[in-house]
Order: C-alpha cells, then sequence, then structure tokens
C-alpha cells in the first residue's frame, strides 16, 4: 500500500500531540502553580500551561514537519524545547482513513498550521474546566481544511469511572470524529457567546436577535463544541479579540458535518501565513440555519465592526 498522504499524517500526528498538550494542561493545574502573566491587560492571559503546551506543540510538530508553516498563539523565546515536551506518536486510526482526493497531492511547504496552546485562559485560571480546549487547525490554500480540538477536562464532573478528555478531530470532505453530532433544539434560538470579552455591542448584538437563551461561556473551542452537540444554535461575537488560532481548528470541524462560520458581516476567514491574526469583525458560527441569523444582525452592529 502507498504510504499516507501527507495531510493524514499530519492530522494523525496533530491527534497524539494534543493528547499530550492535555496532560500538560492537566499536570499544571494539579501542582496548583499557574504561573499566571498578564498580556495586554488583566482579561488577556498566558499561564504554565499555555507556554509548555505551544512549546510542547510547535516543537513536536517542526521535528515531523519542518517544512510546514506553524503559527502559536503566545510569543516565547526560542529556547530549545527539552525532550520531555517532545511526542512523537500518531493515532493509528486516521492514518488507515484514505485523505480526500482533493488533498492528497498537498506538500509541506503548503500547509499551514494554526495553534492555540490553551483556548480558555481565563476560565482555566477560573476554574471552569471544562471551557479549555487545545487547538491545532490545519490550512491550505488559506482555507482551514482539517483541525484537532482536544479538550482536557471533558467529563470532569462526570465522577470518578468517567473517562477524563476527548479528542475531536475532522477533514473536510471526511466529516469529524470523537463526539456524537447532535442538532439543537428545533424551533428555539440559543446563542452561545463570550463569558469574558463581553461589550455594548456583543451584548446590542445579541439582543437584536431575540434569543430564547444565551449561553456565556469561555473559549471558541468550547463554543464549536456546543454548536456540534446541540447546546447551541448560534455562537455570535461582535466584537475583535478572537485570532486565527482560535477560528481555525473550529472552523475545519464545523465546516467538515455541514456548519458554516463567517465573521459578522458574512466574510469567511482566510488561513494563509501571512493574514492578520486577529478577527476584527467578530464571529458567527451555526450548525444549521446561518442565514436565519446573519439576515437579523443589525446593520449598524456590521458597521460598527471593520475586518
Ligand atoms: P471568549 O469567547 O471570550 O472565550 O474568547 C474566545 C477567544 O478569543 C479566546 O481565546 C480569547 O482569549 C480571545 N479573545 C476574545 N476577546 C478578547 C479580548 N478582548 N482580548 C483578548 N483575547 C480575546
Ligand atoms: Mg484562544
Ligand atoms: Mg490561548
Amino acid at each position: 500500500m502507498a504510504s499516507p498522504a501527507l495531510l493524514m499524517r499530519v492530522v494523525a500526528s496533530a491527534y497524539s500531540v494534543a493528547e499530550k498538550a492535555a496532560t500538560i494542561v492537566r499536570n499544571v493545574m494539579s501542582t496548583g502553580d499557574l504561573g499566571i502573566v498578564e498580556k495586554a491587560g488583566p482579561n488577556d492571559l498566558q499561564t504554565k500551561a499555555d507556554r509548555l503546551v505551544q512549546m510542547s506543540i510547535c516543537a513536536s510538530l517542526a521535528r515531523k514537519f519542518p517544512k510546514v508553516t506553524i503559527i502559536g498563539e503566545e510569543e516565547l523565546p526560542t529556547d530549545d524545547v527539552t525532550e520531555d515536551l517532545i511526542e512523537d506518536g500518531h493515532c493509528e486510526e486516521i492514518l488507515k482513513k484514505p485523505c480526500p482526493a482533493q488533498y492528497t497531492g498537498i506538500k509541506e511547504e503548503e500547509l499551514v498550521i494554526w495553534v492555540d496552546p490553551l483556548d480558555g485562559t481565563k476560565e482555566y485560571t477560573e476554574g471552569l474546566l471544562d471551557h479549555v480546549t487545545v487547538l491545532i487547525g490545519i490550512a491550505y490554500g488559506g482555507k482551514a481544511i482539517a483541525g484537532v480540538i482536544n479538550q482536557p477536562y471533558y467529563n470532569y464532573e462526570a465522577g470518578a469511572n468517567a473517562v477524563l478528555g476527548r479528542t475531536i478531530w475532522g477533514v473536510l470532505g471526511m466529516g469529524a470524529f470523537g463526539f456524537q453530532l447532535t442538532e439543537a433544539p428545533a424551533g428555539k434560538h440559543i446563542v452561545v457567546t463570550t463569558r469574558s470579552h463581553s461589550s455594548a455591542l456583543v451584548n446590542e448584538c445579541i439582543t437584536a436577535l431575540n434569543p430564547d437563551h444565551v449561553i456565556r461561556v469561555g473559549g471558541a473551542g468550547n463554543k464549536i463544541i456546543q454548536l456540534i452537540e446541540g447546546k447551541a444554535s448560534a455562537y455570535v461575537f461582535a466584537s475583535p479579540g478572537c485570532k486565527k488560532w482560535d477560528t481555525c481548528a473550529p472552523e475545519a470541524i464545523l465546516h467538515a458535518v455541514g456548519g458554516k462560520i463567517t465573521d459578522i458581516r458574512g466574510n469567511s476567514f482566510q488561513y494563509n501565513k501571512e493574514v492578520k491574526h486577529m478577527n476584527s469583525a467578530g464571529v458567527l458560527a451555526t450548525l444549521r440555519n446561518y442565514d436565519y441569523y446573519a439576515s437579523r444582525i443589525p446593520n449598524t452592529v456590521k458597521e460598527s465592526l471593520v475586518p
């Protein structure tokens, strides 16, 4: 049999790298010393877990795929990474799956990997542990085509017998795995949005949608999970703040199961390596009924957000 396509090898490795990342996230928390640093301000934090996980993911993937461009959230000194942070395994089950035909010829230098080592840092520091995800998004031709989302504390309140943590992954044209795709309650409009980065505009936009219910939780990865597991019908964030590493992996997984994500004005996100990191015009995402929500975003809100 021919060796597996590059894309499948990258996804299979990213899966194992994300599981190692989850172990680091849990280990740092269990030491009790989070090593919190403020970046832009008190709502923009970095912990020891953000730092170690980014080093682990970026160094592990760069060692296997040296020509791939890897862009991580954290600005870190380029010190040598210690061997204990390196993961060289891969998920055998992913390698066995056929690569979608349109991606079989991809070369290393054509891939861009967007890494959010710990999404939902604010919530991590506050003990809202299941809001936290590790995001590895894979882009080709400016499009998010594959992604891995690890949720290190999935099931953490489900009792000692429950398996802690899970890894969700997906590839466009193949689907997404590691969770049960569930529709949101029919006829209900449940909006999920930020918990710790609200603003007058964020709230004005949600009010205009007249939802039956609003869920406020941390993390872009976590909010996409709310959509694909039927907890919410739309993710609405009318504000700058979210970056390309927040949306790349979630976008690939959402699109792989037929959903849609854009900025608040309806523009799709680009993920080529030269792109601006900030998603300045916010986020609108749904599994179904994208047009219903898009058509109800007020023009005043759209005009306040410049891409
Ligand atoms: P949230 O929904 O507030 O958890 O935000 C989703 C992602 O975007 C997280 O990675 C946040 O850190 C990031 N984010 C959103 N708004 C801001 C902001 N105002 N400042 C810094 N990061 C933000
Ligand atoms: Mg993030
Ligand atoms: Mg982060």
